[in-house]
């Protein structure tokens, strides 16, 4: 099991492993791992029974249509994907999290109304009690929180 859904103290920065980022191929932009797994259950068929035996990274830039890349160069693309890649959207209604089916525009409409949002709050306490799924329903394979918005 990953521990993708710890959460860390808000002041604490990302703990950074360099050696295991890369670079987009295609945007550069600095990418996070994402594992076999993740992949398995975001591609669709056939294209899943397919994926080389190589390790996989998820680029985060929204301009950029490529989601995964492989060490040997394989790329997936949006379209490969069976659901709509939240964190490459600009939509106010694009998905935060993917395990509760959280939108950002909820949370903008919580904030709103009372300053706070239920919804992350379900989240982070669904996060704590590890009821989370988050390496096979998001799509970057990592807990959401980080993308909710900021207040
Ligand atoms: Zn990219």
């Amino acid at each position: 099991m990953s521990d993708c859904c710890s959460i860390s103290e808000s002041t604490a920065p990302e703990p950074v492993k360099t050696s295991s980022k890369a670079n987009c191929v295609s945007c550069g932009a600095v990418s996070l791992p994402v594992e076999r797994l993740t992949l398995l259950h975001q591609l669709k068929h056939p294209q899943l029974m397919n994926i080389p035996e190589v390790s996989f990274h998820f680029c985060v830039e929204p301009d950029c249509d490529l989601v995964y890349f492989g060490d040997d160069k394989t790329v997936y693309r949006r379209n490969d994907l069976r659901q709509d890649v939240g964190q490459k959207s600009t939509n106010p209604d694009r998905t935060l999290c993917y395990c509760f089916d959280v939108k950002q525009s909820n949370v903008l409409e919580e904030r709103k109304m009372t300053g706070q949002s239920e919804s992350k709050n379900f989240v982070m306490e669904q996060v704590k009690l590890k009821r989370c799924a988050c390496d096979t329903r998001n799509p970057s394979g990592q807990c959401c929180l980080k993308d909710f918005p900021k207040n």
